[in-house]
């Protein structure tokens, strides 16, 4: 699966980067200086790159715990994200890592004893209810079998209960987690398209009957879980289609035991969406009815409030009131 590592120099006795190795014995491993060498490099074909991406094994050192965009989240008043990796082994078309980077490899920070380090500090200092989230740069899970994010992040947030963890993702990678104690303040969520949408746009994922397959199983395990319907996908058959995803997915998960539910609008900043087109010239996504505003490409107004209403009162069959975000206002990411 992954045939070139790249190391950091400065991680390369890190324990994280020696338990990595371990499991690649036959990848070509290359030192490197600092990840931006490789990563950064002018003139690099994601696509092409997006076909054997390699590993780069490298330390963050500053910007660990970021600000989530406004409007983004579950509730609380303070909203951060961390990223411990860049780039996903999933290939979404609406996906905006693919205008953010240049490279498709994917970049694993080892040093998350930093992270925790400032998320706990974030969560002493906070006077409010704070929310972290993870699965903005990338899909939390799916390299959990590598990474072992969840076997050292979980046990920071269950020993700091006054903060909550969104874990996003589209992956099944759930053995770790049916084998770890569930706590309260952890929510999994899970983020779906319709069908139809999925199978066109979003190559190399889970199906929708996988990732709901999962979903039952922690819900027996006794972990709470949020569905993201986010971004929402315009066709002009989209109110059978979404009508039939929450048929699927909230009828067959257990809605009482459901943490949270929430939508989130198409949206993609304008130099993002420029890659993008001339990405993929001839898909449709891109020939849809969307439209600039204030930099950003999104549904039209009249279409976008049409979904949104639609699909907040199809919701509302199926959940009260209190557990529904309506919308998250935000990029086009699962967003994971
Ligand atoms: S949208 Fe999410 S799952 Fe899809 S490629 Fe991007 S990060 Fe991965």
């Amino acid at each position: 699966m992954i045939e070139t590592i790249y190391i950091e120099e400065q991680v390369a006795d890190h324990p994280r980067t020696l338990d990595i190795l371990e499991r690649f014995p036959a990848a070509r491993k290359i030192q490197c200086q600092r990840y931006g060498e490789i990563f950064n490099r002018k003139a690099q074909s994601f696509r092409l790159q997006k076909q054997q991406p390699a590993l780069i094994l490298a330390s963050k050192h500053k910007g660990f715990v970021l600000p989530t965009p406004e409007a983004y989240g579950i509730g609380a008043k303070e909203n951060y994200y961390f990223s411990h990796m860049m780039n996903c082994m999933y290939d979404c078309r609406y996906c905006f890592l693919q205008g953010m980077y240049q490279s498709a490899h994917y970049v694993l920070f080892v040093n998350y004893e930093d992270f925790a380090r400032e998320i706990v500090d974030k969560i002493q200092t906070s006077k409010k209810e704070v929310h972290f989230f993870s699965g903005y740069d990338c899909d939390s899970l799916a390299l959990e079998p590598v990474t072992k994010f969840l076997d050292y992040f979980l046990p920071v947030f269950r020993d700091n209960p006054n903060a909550l963890l969104e874990i996003r993702t589209k992956s099944t990678q759930i053995r770790s987690l049916l084998n770890i104690e569930p706590f309260d303040n952890c929510v999994l969520a899970w983020s779906f398209t319709p069908a139809e949408i999925a199978n066109a746009l979003e190559h190399k994922t889970p199906s929708i009957d996988r990732r709901i397959d999962a979903i039952k199983k922690l819900q027996e395990r006794g972990w709470r879980i949020g569905l993201r319907f986010d971004p929402l996908i315009y066709s002009s058959e989209y109110q059978t289609q979404y009508q039939r995803l929450f048929a699927d997915t909230l009828s067959e998960c257990d809605a009482e035991l459901l943490h949270s539910v929430s939508l989130g609008s198409f949206r993609l900043p304008k130099g993002f969406f420029k890659i993008l087109k001339k990405m993929y010239p001839h898909e449709k996504l891109f020939a849809s009815p969307l439209e600039e505003e204030n930099g950003m490409f999104s549904y039209k107004t009249k279409i976008q409030s049409e979904m949104l209403n639609f699909c907040s009162n199809e919701i509302l069959k199926y959940i009260p009131e209190e557990k529904f975000y309506p919308c998250q206002d935000i990029l086009s990411l699962d967003v994971t």
